[in-house]
């Protein structure tokens, strides 16, 4: 979900990430100077372009964040892109887990936050520029410049602000355009045609910008990456909203006994791809109990029971439970196992390790699904 992208740190306790179409539009700021000066000699002031076009998305996007926070919503990752960033909100730890069907208020105003948290940053930095005395500067053509770095601060929110706005999902217009949607259709099908629209434009920018101004298929290019990005993370939560642990737990697994002594037990665990046990005494479920527990406890206290050592506070989950609620339970509780129940009998176990995994299949074979002409 997070591919292409490498993390930065953190900002007001979200993960940032640098998405690489940066690293593209670096290489684009240099080309396009140096084909403008036939020399390499303004390097750093490329970077610094770069860095200033950073700052100014990272800002756009806080404006996002902070006001995602105040509606309740938490924001978990942002990965920031020359353009816009998207944001991924941690719906395993929300109160209540957000359900597919947007409120389409919240989102139109939640996308308008941006937009005008990037005009008051340009006005405000128009400000200084003119206090300063060099305002004169300010309207002179080109407006991003990498020998005018307070100008290009100035025009680059400026930018940011107003390319936003169009309808090219996930871009603030675009979802804007997708909240309309989705008063009349279903969430998912509103994704669709605003990515679709999407598509259409960043194709569209793309071709223009061959035979114009080249930063047109640069942004083509951004519009079309940040909607692969979007979508990528919609599907994931749909898989975790919509598949059922019945189609996704693992009914060929390994138990252990209580009265198995803790080698015994290591000497089944290496024979098993798990790395956690539900322990069975028959056909019950009373305990759970890890490989690196069981070696922890030979190495402290040498050889001993696994219900001495095993973990006898564990959650279960019944077959019809969603994916996204197997995977709370698991975070919470910090365990690596949740059994499935049905009549207190163990049916299947379900692990994080097998849960990425099969998220990762299921994700992958709705997009195939999606990609089938529909019914
Ligand atoms: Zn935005």
């Amino acid at each position: 979900m997070r591919s292409w992208s490498i993390p930065v740190g953190r900002l007001f306790g979200v993960d940032v990430r640098i998405h690489l179409t940066f690293f593209v539009l670096t290489m684009f700021i240099f080309w396009t100077d140096y084909a403008a000066h036939q020399n390499n000699a303004s390097g750093t002031h490329d970077l610094a372009l770069v860095a200033i076009i950073l700052a100014c998305v990272c800002a756009h996007e806080c404006g996002h964040t902070l006001a995602a926070r105040r509606m309740g919503m938490i924001p978990k990752a942002v990965i920031l892109l020359p353009l816009t960033g998207v944001t991924l909100y941690d719906e395993a730890h929300a109160e209540k887990p957000q359900p597919v069907p947007l409120r389409w208020t919240r989102e139109i105003r939640l996308a308008v936050v941006g937009p005008l948290a990037s005009l008051a940053l340009a006005a405000l930095s128009a400000g200084i520029v003119t206090a300063a005395g060099r305002g004169g500067d300010l309207w002179k053509w080109p407006l991003l410049q990498t020998g005018n770095l307070p100008k290009s601060f100035v025009w680059a929110n400026v930018y940011v602000a107003v390319l936003n706005l169009l309808p090219a999902y996930p871009l603030d217009g675009g979802r804007i355009l997708r909240a309309m949607f989705s008063r009349s259709m279903d969430a998912s099908a509103a994704t669709r045609r605003a990515v679709s629209i999407s598509n259409a434009i960043a194709m569209v920018l793309m071709v223009a910008g061959l035979f114009s101004d080249s930063w047109l298929t640069m942004v083509g290019v951004i519009v079309f990456s940040a909607a692969q990005l979007e979508e990528r993370a919609l599907v994931f939560q749909s898989v975790l909203d919509n598949v059922r642990l019945e189609e996704v737990m693992l009914t060929d697994f390994a138990t252990l006994s209580p009265a198995d002594t803790l080698e015994d037990a290591l000497e089944k665990a290496v024979h098993s791809l798990q790395d956690d046990f539900p322990v069975v005494r028959g056909g019950d479920m009373v305990g759970v109990i890890s490989k690196q527990r069981i070696l922890d406890a030979l190495r402290a206290e040498g050889n001993g029971y696994v219900q001495a050592v095993m973990n006898k506070i564990f959650e279960v989950s019944l077959r019809q439970e969603s994916l996204g609620s197997a995977f709370r339970k698991l975070t919470t509780r910090n365990s690596g196992l949740i059994p499935v129940v049905e009549d207190q009998r163990l049916i299947g176990i379900v692990t994080l390790q097998n849960l990425m995994h099969s998220m990762a299949l299921l994700a992958e074979s709705r997009k195939l699904q999606r990609g089938e002409p529909e019914r």
